[in-house]
């Protein structure tokens, strides 16, 4: 039998040829004696051991015959000896042997020989296919062997693939999160930039806020004071005018400046105790007169279910019911305006109501509807010329009754009339908290006249109005320019109250009541200030700004003011502010108890 050469790469190979000589060289480990021949079916030599030697036609009998009986046959060899053909059908192969011991009886078929023979055969058969059992078992630890290797391998490629996508996975985690802290970064200077330019546009609307107001302070002021004056007919008519403009002017400069307060996140609504009633009686009051000029009635009505005292911002809804109301008096020409305040609900302890005001007016097309809540848009554009307006004051009601948490609807028929309607939770005040403005209320008979009064205002216009305006209530004023100015007059002068304007060049009025409070607080430095020397207690001091913003009213109480008067002056404010502020020692009765 030839030994494979390439073991490992052909074992797995077992083909015919293999298989035979397998068999053959058991049987020939089994019959150390024996001569043998393998022939093929067709009588081809496959293999000798032990030459024996037979002529061709003996040995293509004996093939014949065993093929034929498929079992064993006698026959002779060449040297004579007997000899033994069987027929393997497993291997398609007739095996000659010879038995050089063999009797010659001992060859007829069921002799001892043949079972010899025969279970010989029977048992290299056996054998090799035990062998091969075992090869193929082999065969199979190897393959699973290989499989497992394959298989390590696998888990292996697997596992390095694995930490590769961890590491990709980390460095693509690491990338983003730089890019976000970039992103971030940028953004926060893009916020840091925006906040700065929001901050420069209020403060420039904030000063453009006291610019125009000073010169339609004067305008006002003057007019009203010119009203006042013996005039002629016409004259009177065109001073009205006047007035008027001047107050739509003024109207529109607020609103305009509110809209910016509001798109600026600045506008923030006080939180105060008020009485609805009043509110709600006063803007319907408002409209009554013009109302009745054109033949349209006017009427308030509020649910009972709703509380009479409210907090909230009485001035934000009053601004809010009066534009309501302006605009359904600009579009009413007959019928009725109803303001109405209804109960919806209670949720959360509080009382959710509905506002409505109601017209039976003009009405607004059904797709103008939304264009109106825009700015400076109105339902129709010819309406700016016949009606008047500017197209704010709705835009400016979306936003402030959004702030008091409601949202502003329409609904309206054209030729039928229109019904602006808002719902909004109110809470009822505690009964202990009375506003500031309760107390004004309260405060009113108070008012009385005299006393000396420290004007300081640098424009000369705004110092003659006050003056006048001051004077003609019973007031002494003196005048300074600036706030060093005040300061040199009170070294001099005693005064009950000083009105002291915010906005000044060289010695501001915030710097000056500083410095006011700062001497009242030092004895040896009081010495020096007559007109702080023998005050009882400290002097009034009360600001006058053009700044409407909550930061500028703090301001000037964290200076040390005791109150503020915005621009421009109107009459019955400075004569109610004077009124409250003045110290009892100036009221008339006080000083001349006669
Ligand atoms: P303005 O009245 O100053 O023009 P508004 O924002 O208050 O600005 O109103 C915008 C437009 O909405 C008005 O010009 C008008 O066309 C329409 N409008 C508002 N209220 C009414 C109403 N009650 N009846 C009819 N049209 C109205």
């Amino acid at each position: 039998m030839t030994e494979p050469t390439f073991d490992t790469i052909f074992d797995d190979l077992i083909d015919a040829n293999e298989e035979l000589q397998g068999f053959l060289a058991i049987l020939d480990a089994l019959l150390p004696e024996a001569s043998m021949l393998l022939v093929s079916e067709a009588g081809a030599v496959l293999e000798g051991a032990r030459p024996l030697t037979l002529a061709p036609p003996v040995r293509e009998k004996l093939v014949r015959e065993a093929r034929a009986a498929d079992g064993f046959v006698a026959g002779k060899a060449d040297n004579g000896a007997r000899c033994h053909a069987v027929y393997l059908a497993k291997l398609s192969a007739v095996l000659i042997i010879a038995c050089a011991a063999a009797l010659e009886d001992d060859w007829e078929p069921g002799s001892a020989i043949t079972s010899l023979l025969r279970n010989t055969l029977e048992l290299a058969q056996y054998r090799q296919e035990r062998e091969m059992l075992v090869a193929d078992h082999e065969q199979s630890v190897r393959q699973i062997n290989i499989l497992q290797q394959q298989h390590g391998k696998l888990i292996e490629d697997n596992y390095r693939q694995y930490r590769l996508n961890q590491d990709r996975e980390k460095e693509y985690a690491r990338k983003l999160e730089s890019e976000i802290a970039k992103q971030t970064a940028e953004l926060r200077e893009a916020n840091a930039r925006l906040e700065e330019i929001s901050r420069l546009k209020s403060d420039f609307l904030a000063n453009m806020s006291h610019e125009l107001r000073t010169p339609m302070n004067a305008i006002i002021g003057f007019s009203e004071l010119l009203s006042e004056t013996p005039l002629a007919e016409e004259q009177l008519d065109y001073t009205r005018t006047i007035a008027q403009s001047a107050t739509s002017l003024l109207t529109l400069i607020n609103d305009i400046l509110d809209l910016a307060k509001i798109e600026a996140g600045k506008l923030e609504l006080e939180r105060l105790p008020f009485d609805l009633a009043e509110v709600v009686g006063n803007v319907a009051a408002m409209f009554k007169i013009p109302a009745r000029e054109k033949g349209v009635v006017v009427a308030s009505r509020i649910d009972r279910r709703i509380p009479k005292r409210i907090m909230g911002d009485s001035n934000r809804l009053r601004q809010v019911l009066i534009n309501l109301a302006g605009n359904a008096m600009k579009f009413t020409e007959q019928g009725g305006i109803d303001i109405l305040v209804d109960y919806e609900r209670e949720a959360a302890g509080q009382i959710v109501s509905r506002f409505s005001v109601r017209d039976s007016g003009i009405g607004i097309p059904a797709d103008r509807v939304e264009a109106i809540f825009e700015k400076f848009t109105q339902a129709d554009g010819s309406t700016t010329r016949k009606y008047g307006g500017t197209g704010l004051g709705l835009a400016i009601c979306l936003q402030l009754v959004e702030l008091m948490g409601g949202h502003l609807m329409v609904a309206s028929e054209v030729g039928k009339g229109s019904t602006f309607s808002f719902v909004i939770p109110l809470e009822e005040a505690p009964a202990e908290i009375i506003s500031i403005a309760e107390h004004k209320e309260a405060g009113r008979e108070k008012i009385f006249s005299g006393g000396r009064i420290l004007l300081v205002e640098d424009n000369a216009v705004n110092q003659r109005l006050a003056g006048i305006l001051i004077t003609r209530e019973g007031y002494e004023v003196e005048v300074a320019s600036d706030g060093a100015e005040a300061l040199e007059h009170l070294r001099h002068q005693t005064f009950d109250l000083v009105l002291m304007d915010v906005q000044m060049p060289n010695m501001d009025g915030m710097e000056a009541t500083r410095r006011i409070r700062k001497i009242e607080a030092d004895p040896a430095l009081r010495q020096g200030y007559v007109g702080l020397r023998n005050l009882q207690q400290p002097l009034v001091i009360v600001g006058l700004t053009a700044h409407a913003r909550k930061e500028d009213e703090t301001a000037c109480y964290e200076a040390g003011m005791n109150g503020f008067l915005t621009k421009p002056i109107i009459k019955a404010k400075l004569v109610m502010i004077l009124s409250e502020m003045m110290p009892p020692a100036t009221c008339p009765e006080n000083k001349d108890p006669a």
